[in-house]
C-alpha cells in the first residue's frame, strides 16, 4: 500500500452525487483517510509477477475450451490443442466461462452489463476539477440496476457505470459518450478532459451469489460465483476472500493425499457462507432492494433523499467512514443498516412515505 505506483493517493473524500444536494464523506472529519485510489492494471502485473517469482505459471492466450473428470482426475482442453491433468481444478473464470462451469454442474450467476474508460489530463487540471477522490451516483436514465462512478487516480480518471442488462456493447459505449458530453451535473469535472470512444471498455459483470461452490474434484471463486456486492459491484474483495478461504479448505486436504470429493471440499461452501454471505452480502442485498426500482421515480427520490441525509447527519457520514475502513466482513453489523434505511424514511417526502412505506417494511422484514 506504500507503493505510490500502485496506490497513487489517499482515498480522502467520496462524493455522492445528487441532482440538488451532494452528500460528502470527508474523512478529514473523522481522521485517517477512507483508504487508498489504487491502479488496478499495475497492481495486477505486480501481483502476476510475485506468483511466476514464486514458481508459479501463467500461459496467457490460451484459453480452457472444455474441462472433463474422472474419479482420479480432471483433465482441461485448451484452444491450443494442450491437455493439462490436475488433482482440482479451480474455476476464476470471471463472467467469461460460463459455458464451462455449467458443463461442470455449476449454476450461473445473474448478469448485467458495464462499461468504464480512463480519461488522462496532467495532474494538475485533475486536481481543479474535482474536490472528490471517488464519486459515487444513481440516476435511473443512466442505469436502473447500478451507479455512475469517477474513480479519480493520478494524472487519470477511471469513470463508468454499471448495471443494465442486455444492452449491446456499442449501445453502453454511444450512452457513456453522452452522458460525459452532456450531463450537465459531471460537467465541471470534465473541463479539459478528453476521452476516446474506442478505448471504452465494456463487459458483463454478474451477481447474486450462486448456491453451490463445490463440486468433486472443483472450486468455484469470485465472480464467476455471483461473488460481486449487489449494490456497489465490488467484487475485488469477495474474490479476495473466497479465494483465502479455498486455500484453507484445500492446503490440509494436500497433506493427506485426499480425493478432493465434494464432502471434502464442503468446508469451502460452509465458511463462504457463513464469513461472507450470511451478514456482509445482507448489505448488498438490501440496498439493492432499496435504491434499484422499476419506478424511475422511486429511485430519483430515494437517492435524492439520501444525499441529502448523509449532508446532514453527522453519524451517518461517521459509519459509513467506518464501514469504508474496517473490513470485519465476518462481523459486519447489520443493525446500522436498518438504523440508516429507518432514517432514511423519515426523511422521505410525506407522499413518497405513503408510496414507499411498504418497500421499507419489505426491507425491515427481509434483511
Ligand atoms: C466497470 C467495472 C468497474 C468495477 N469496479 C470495481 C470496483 O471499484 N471495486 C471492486 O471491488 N470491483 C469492481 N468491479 C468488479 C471486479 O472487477 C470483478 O468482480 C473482479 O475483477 C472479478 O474477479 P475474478 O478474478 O473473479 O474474475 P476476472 O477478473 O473476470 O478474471 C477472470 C479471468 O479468467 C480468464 N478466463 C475466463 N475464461 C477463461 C477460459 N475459458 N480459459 C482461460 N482463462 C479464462 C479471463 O480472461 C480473466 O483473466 C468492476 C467491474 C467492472 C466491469
Amino acid at each position: 500500500m506504500d507503493n505510490s505506483e500502485l496506490f497513487p493517493r489517499d482515498h480522502i473524500k467520496t462524493c455522492y452525487l445528487g441532482k440538488n444536494v451532494n452528500g460528502y464523506i470527508d474523512s478529514s472529519e473523522f481522521g485517517d483517510p477512507l483508504g487508498k485510489i489504487s491502479h488496478t492494471d499495475r497492481l495486477i502485473q505486480v501481483l502476476v509477477k510475485n506468483y511466476v517469482d514464486k514458481g508459479g505459471t501463467i500461459n496467457f492466450g490460451e484459453s480452457v475450451s472444455s474441462v472433463s473428470k474422472s474419479i482420479e482426475k480432471v483433465e482441461v482442453k485448451t484452444n491450443k490443442g494442450n491437455t493439462y491433468v490436475a488433482k482440482l481444478l479451480v474455476l476464476a473464470t470471471g463472467s467469461r466461462g460460463f459455458e464451462i462451469q455449467s458443463s461442470l454442474g455449476f449454476e450461473i450467476p445473474d448478469s448485467y452489463m458495464g462499461i468504464y474508460c480512463h480519461m488522462f489530463e496532467s495532474e494538475s487540471q485533475i486536481e481543479s476539477n474535482f474536490d472528490f477522490d471517488y464519486l459515487f451516483h444513481i440516476n435511473p436514465n443512466i442505469s436502473e440496476n447500478g451507479p455512475f462512478f469517477f474513480n479519480v487516480g493520478k494524472g487519470r480518471v477511471c469513470t463508468g457505470y454499471l448495471g443494465n442488462k442486455g444492452e449491446s456493447g456499442s449501445e453502453l459505449v454511444n450512452k457513456l459518450d453522452r452522458i460525459l458530453r452532456n450531463y450537465k451535473y459531471i460537467q465541471p469535472n470534465l473541463e479539459g478532459l478528453k476521452w476516446d470512444k474506442s478505448k471504452f471498455i465494456t463487459g458483463k459483470i454478474s451477481k447474486h451469489p450462486i448456491s453451490r461452490f463445490s463440486q468433486d474434484r472443483t472450486l468455484i471463486l469470485g465472480e464467476a460465483a455471483g461473488l460481486v456486492t449487489a449494490f456497489f459491484y465490488e467484487g475485488l474483495l469477495s474474490g479476495l476472500i473466497s479465494a483465502e478461504l479455498a486455500s484453507e479448505t484445500i492446503n490440509p486436504l494436500l497433506d493427506k493425499e485426499s480425493s478432493f470429493s465434494h464432502t471434502e471440499l464442503a468446508n469451502y461452501d460452509k465458511e463462504l457462507k457463513y464469513k461472507l454471505l450470511n451478514k456482509y452480502y445482507k448489505n448488498g442485498e438490501a440496498c439493492e432492494f432499496i435504491f434499484y426500482d422499476a419506478s424511475p421515480s422511486a429511485i430519483n427520490k430515494i437517492w435524492d433523499t439520501y444525499t441529502k441525509l448523509i449532508q446532514e447527519n453527522k453519524k451517518l457520514r461517521k459509519q459509513i467512514w467506518e464501514a469504508y475502513r474496517k473490513h470485519d466482513i465476518e462481523n459486519y453489523d447489520l443493525s446500522r443498516d436498518k438504523w440508516a434505511g429507518e432514517r432514511l424514511f423519515e426523511k422521505l417526502p410525506a407522499l413518497s412515505k405513503l408510496s414507499l412505506g411498504p418497500k421499507f417494511l419489505k426491507a425491515l422484514i427481509k434483511f
